[in-house]
C-alpha cells in the first residue's frame, strides 16, 4: 500500500462561495483532491500550512489568458505564464488561440495541452472559431472540443463578418460551447488607439468610440439567443454594453461576460501616465481600451450584482521593446495575472464589494459561466469534498507598492507599476502540490 499525500492548511478564514462557507476551518488535502473541511482537524504525518490571519480560497479561475506559446516564447512560454498564475493565485487558467500558429486545430491545441502538462497550474485550452483567426472560414469545431477546448475565440478580433459568427453559433449550439466574443467592430474602431473621447483628443491619439463594442455585444446576443447558443462577451469595458448584456440575462438568454481588473481600476487618464517627461503610457495601451470613470462605475456596479459573472484578467504580456516606442506602434496588452486579486482585493477595501463577491467571481463564478466543473474536474472552484486541491491563500490587508521586476512572467508590461494595492497572494496550492509560497513577504 502506497502512502497517502495530506496536507491539512490549518487555521485560515475558508471562504467557499460556492456553498456559502465563511469560517474558520482547517481544509485536508489527500492525494490531490480535497478529503475534508472541519474544525481542529488533525493528522500525524500530514505536512502542515498555517493559514493563521489568512483568507483561504478556492484556486482562482481565469477565463482568458495569452500564453504566447507557441510563436512568440520571447514575450511568455506555457512555462512562465503558469508560474506568474501561480504567484497570482490563479490555478486554473484558461489559454486564447491567438499563438502562433493559432490554436485551430486538434493538433495545435494538444500540442498545447501537452506543453502544459507539468505547468505550475492547469492551463484549459480554447480553440479558435475561423482558420488561422481570419474571420473567413469557420474551423472543425467539434474537433476542438474533442481536443479539450472549452471554449471557441478569434480574440484580439471580432468574428466581424455576420454570416460566418452566425454560423458559428449555430454549430456552437449543438456542441453546447461558449463562443467568447472579442467585442470590437473593425467598421467603428477603425484601428483607434484607445477610448475615443476627452484624452484621446487632448493627446491626437486615434480613438474608439464605445459604439464598436456595443455594436457587436447587440449582434452577438441575437446570434446567439436565435441559435440557441452561448455568447460570452470578453473583457467588456462600456456602461452601454454591460446594459445590453444586463437586459439580455434578464430576458434569460445564454449570456455571460467577463471584466478584466484594468478595466476596474483605471481610466483612459492613464494613457496620458503621470510622469512629466513622457506625454503618454503605452503600457497603459490595451484593447478594448480603457474607458471614462462612468464605465468604470458601470463595471463595478455589473461585477457586484452579477451581471457579470467573472473577472478575467486578459493577460497580454509583451516584451520591452514591444512598448518602448511611439503609441500608435506599441503593441495592445497589459501583463495581469500577478497584480488581478491585489486591484479587485483594493476594491474590497474600499467598500465597492464584498469579499465573498469578489471571490465568487473568481472563483465558481467563472466554472460556472463555462460549466467547466465536468469528468476530472468536478467541484472545480470550490473547497467541496472531492473537488481538485486548488486552494489560494490570500493576505487581504498586505499593503505594497506594484514592482513588476519582481513578477515570474516574462510580461513587466502594467500601468499599475508604482500603483500602492492593498492584498497579496500568500500561498497557492495547485492540485495537491504548493506552487507558490509567498508568506514570508505577504
Ligand atoms: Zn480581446
Amino acid at each position: 500500500m502506497t502512502a497517502e499525500r495530506q496536507l491539512i492548511v490549518r487555521g485560515g478564514r475558508v471562504i467557499d462561495p460556492a456553498s456559502g462557507t465563511d469560517a474558520l476551518l482547517d481544509v485536508r488535502v489527500v492525494d490531490g483532491r480535497i478529503a475534508e473541511v472541519g474544525a481542529a482537524l488533525s493528522n500525524a504525518t500530514a505536512e502542515v500550512i498555517d493559514a493563521t490571519g489568512l483568507v483561504v480560497s478556492p484556486g482562482f479561475v481565469d477565463l482568458h489568458v495569452h500564453l504566447r506559446e507557441p510563436g512568440q516564447e520571447h514575450k511568455e512560454t506555457i512555462a512562465s505564464g503558469a508560474r506568474a498564475a501561480a504567484r497570482g493565485g490563479f490555478t486554473t487558467i484558461c489559454a486564447m488561440p491567438n499563438t502562433l500558429p493559432a490554436m485551430d486545430t486538434a493538433a495545435t491545441i494538444d500540442a498545447v495541452v501537452q506543453r502544459a502538462r507539468n505547468a505550475d497550474c492547469r492551463v484549459l485550452p480554447i480553440g479558435a472559431v475561423t482558420v488561422g483567426r481570419r474571420g473567413q472560414e469557420l474551423t472543425e469545431l467539434a474537433s476542438l472540443r474533442d481536443a479539450g477546448a472549452v471554449a471557441v475565440s478569434d480574440d484580439g478580433d471580432a468574428v466581424a463578418d455576420n454570416a460566418i459568427a452566425r454560423r458559428a453559433y449555430e454549430y456552437l449550439a449543438d456542441l453546447d460551447l461558449p463562443l467568447a466574443e472579442h467585442c470590437e467592430d473593425p467598421g467603428l474602431s477603425q484601428s483607434g488607439v484607445m477610448h475615443e473621447g476627452a484624452v484621446s483628443a487632448r493627446l491626437g491619439l486615434r480613438g474608439q468610440p464605445a459604439q464598436a463594442e456595443l455594436a457587436i455585444v447587440q449582434r452577438d446576443i441575437a446570434l446567439a439567443d436565435a441559435a440557441g447558443a452561448q455568447f460570452h462577451g470578453c473583457h467588456i469595458s462600456t456602461e452601454a454594453a454591460l446594459a445590453a448584456i444586463g437586459d439580455a440575462r434578464a430576458r434569460g438568454l445564454r449570456v455571460t461576460a467577463e471584466v478584466t481588473p484594468h478595466h476596474l481600476f483605471l481610466s483612459h487618464d492613464a494613457v496620458a501616465g503621470d510622469s512629466a517627461e513622457l506625454l503618454y503610457d503605452t503600457n497603459a495601451k490595451v484593447n478594448p481600451p480603457l474607458r471614462t470613470d462612468a464605465d468604470i462605475e458601470a463595471c463595478i456596479a455589473a461585477l457586484a450584482a452579477g451581471v457579470v459573472q467573472a473577472v478575467a484578467t486578459d493577460h497580454a504580456p509583451h516584451a520591452a521593446v514591444d512598448k518602448c516606442c511611439e503609441f500608435d506602434r506599441a503593441a495592445f496588452g497589459i501583463s495581469g495575472l500577478e497584480s488581478a486579486w491585489p486591484v479587485v482585493n483594493t476594491l474590497v477595501s474600499r467598500g465597492r464589494l464584498s469579499l465573498a463577491d469578489a471571490i465568487e467571481r473568481m472563483t465558481i463564478g467563472p466554472v460556472r459561466a463555462w460549466n467547466l466543473d465536468t469528468g476530472d474536474l468536478r467541484g472545480l472552484g470550490s473547497l467541496g469534498v472531492g473537488a481538485p486541491a486548488d486552494i489560494t491563500l490570500l493576505a487581504t490587508d498586505a499593503s505594497f507598492t506594484v514592482d513588476p521586476e519582481q513578477w515570474e512572467s516574462a510580461g513587466k508590461n502594467t500601468p499599475l507599476a508604482g500603483h500602492l494595492l492593498t492584498g497579496a497572494v500568500a500561498a497557492t496550492i495547485s492540485q495537491g502540490r504548493i506552487v507558490w509560497d509567498g508568506r514570508e513577504s505577504a
